[in-house]
């Protein structure tokens, strides 16, 4: 094997098996150390559709199909006010290529992303503890890590040291400020069970999520006919179920919630409690110099979304994507690391968002929907849309309205609701009148920043709003917007600046795209006379 390498990772999760994968191909050199022996228990169980896209990018998806775990369709709710049950199917999200997530054990789920890791020439030890860092001039240049076998150290090297320790926060925890939330300070208690009743049909897979007077549980269907059954508590409710004992309370919180009682009621509890505290949190910095942090080692949320394993994987892409630029290119470290940070916690803060939303004691499935809509950076799509959307895990949604307009092929359900924001009339549309003079928002400011090209990352300049909505800034971009001077309508702008009808679609789609985020408005006068 190879001495020397680009990059060592610190953790054989989810977030350590992607980044390193990644980078391998790309061709980097990997070294990944793990101190467990593989397959390992580990809870995060529950994966969503998005998922399913960043396991296709590690090459590992036709195995996660022939391994045959439990396919996820849709989520099942009684949350609210009402304790009916309703559902919703990843098919309605946007932006997501699958339609279904997985229910995985994490033992073989994680030695399966390892093994394939290796697959791609990555060098992954198990049994080999990372237990310091090396610096050099207050950089971090390695790690000694300890084998279990022979309890030999050894150090080594490299350019850049990934921390991918999970909860452990190898990193982070010697480097960085760990802020926990104060909200969301939650325990979990859980079990396994055998036979327990699941719906028919596309709905068998689905996670349950029934919430009771005490806190919410979850239910989710694995192979073999197991479920995992776990209920999260908040710290008065936890210190309540302790005094019980934990499995008498567990086993009766159960009976206090009809619908899963229902379902356990054939059921055999098959293993010993399980607790953990999931209490959230997130680091200050998930960089500095010579290292970078992912997944739970930069920041960990509450599981009610089934969120973690998710996280970790994307993190771990945009990482990589960040590392192998900055290989080739070193000089732009700091913009491109906090590019990393700002994406990673965008997609963390909006899903932590919801969730409050969710514990918020709102009503109605319609509240959160809503509330999701308003978080989306999504134009066009329906509220439901747009809550599947983000609890399907939609990171590269607004590329696919880029392709759209530049004619690339997209999924038919975003070609179709594209087709209607540009026409006004897709649901939530601003589309204004094309008779009314336009003008530049100015909350919407230029900004230099990257986008995503494969696994790189290349400088663009973006329009960014006051709340963080994004829009890149293409050639045709900025030239709707240098001819925009509140004097012309839409019909007078493209007259002016396109040269026949297919330049002109062209570039209403693009107009109509910054008219519907709201970078481009009715004038001033014109709406103040409306
Ligand atoms: C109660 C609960 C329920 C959850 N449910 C879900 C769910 O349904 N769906 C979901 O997606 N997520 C869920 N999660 C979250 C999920 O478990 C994590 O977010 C996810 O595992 C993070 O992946 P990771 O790769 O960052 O870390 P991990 O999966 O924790 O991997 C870190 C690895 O690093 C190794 N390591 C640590 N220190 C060292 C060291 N010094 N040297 C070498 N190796 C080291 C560890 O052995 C481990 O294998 C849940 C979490 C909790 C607490």
């Amino acid at each position: 094997m190879v001495d020397s390498y680009d990059a060592i990772v610190i953790g054989g999760g989810p977030g350590g098996s992607a980044i390193s994968t990644l980078l391998a191909q790309a061709g980097r050199k990997i070294l990944l150390l793990e101190r467990e022996e593989f397959p390992r228990y580990h809870i995060g169980e529950s994966l969503l559709s998005g998922t399913a896209d960043l396991l296709k990018k590690l090459g590992v998806l036709d195995k996660m199909e022939q391994a045959r775990f439990v396919k996820k369709f849709g989520v099942s709710w009684i949350w609210g006010v009402k304790r009916d049950l309703w559902t919703v199917y990843f098919k309605d999200a946007l932006a997501t290529p699958y339609d279904f997530g997985y229910q995985v054990e994490r033992g073989p789920f994680d030695e399966m992303l390892l093994n394939n890791a290796r697959e791609h020439g990555v060098n992954a030890l198990e049994r080999h503890q990372v237990v310091n860092l090396t610096w050099d001039d207050g950089r971090v240049n390695g790690v000694e890590y300890e084998s279990a076998a022979t309890g030999t150290r050894t150090t080594v090297e490299a350019p850049w040291v990934i921390d991918a320790s999970g909860q452990s926060n190898f990193i982070t925890r010697q480097v960085a400020t760990k802020r926990w939330d104060e909200k969301l300070t939650n325990m979990a208690l859980w079990n396994y069970w055998e036979n327990a009743h699941r719906p028919d049909g596309i709905d068998a897979g689905n996670t349950f999520l029934p919430t009771f007077s005490e806190g919410w549980w979850w239910f989710i269907p694995l192979r073999n006919e197991i479920t995992s059954v776990g209920v999260v508590l908040d710290r008065e409710n936890y210190l309540a179920a302790k005094k019980e004992g934990m499995k008498d309370y567990y086993l009766n919180a159960i009976q206090r919630t009809p619908e899963l009682a229902e379902r356990l009621k054939s059921a055999k509890m098959i293993d010993e409690m399980r607790v953990l505290k999931d209490w959230s949190y997130t680091y200050d910095q998930f960089y500095g110099r010579g290292f970078v942090a992912v997944g739970d080692a930069a920041c960990f949320i509450d599981p009610l979304l089934s969120t973690g394993v998710h996280l970790a994987m994307l993190s771990g892409y945009l990482g990589a994507a960040s590392l192998n630029t900055l290989l080739d290119e070193p000089q732009n470290e700091e913009q491109i690391l906090s590019f990393y940070q700002e994406q990673y916690s965008r997609e963390f803060n909006r899903l932590k968002d919801q969730i409050y939303f969710l514990y918020g004691g709102h009503s109605s499935p319609e509240s959160y929907f809503w509330h999701a809509r308003k978080t989306m950076d999504m134009p066009g799509a329906s509220p439901k849309q747009a809550f599947v959307s983000l609890i399907a895990g939609a990171y590269e949604h607004r590329s696919w309205y880029r392709r759209f307009i530049m004619n690339l092929d997209v999924p038919d359900q975003v070609r179709k609701l594209a087709d209607g924001i540009f026409t006004g009339q897709a649901s939530g549309s601003q589309m204004v009148s094309t008779d009314a003079p336009l003008e530049r928002n100015p909350r919407w400011q230029e900004r230099a920043s990257f986008a995503l090209d494969g696994l790189h990352l290349r400088p663009s300049t973006i329009l960014t709003s006051a709340d963080g909505n994004n829009l890149p800034l293409t050639p045709d971009m900025s030239l709707v917007l240098k001819h925009i001077d509140g004097s012309k309508n839409s019909a007078q702008l493209l007259e002016e600046i396109g040269e026949n009808d297919e330049r002109r679609n062209t570039l209403r789609s693009v107009l109509n795209e910054a008219i519907t985020h709201g970078a481009v408005v009715v004038s001033k006068e014109v709406a103040a006379q409306v």
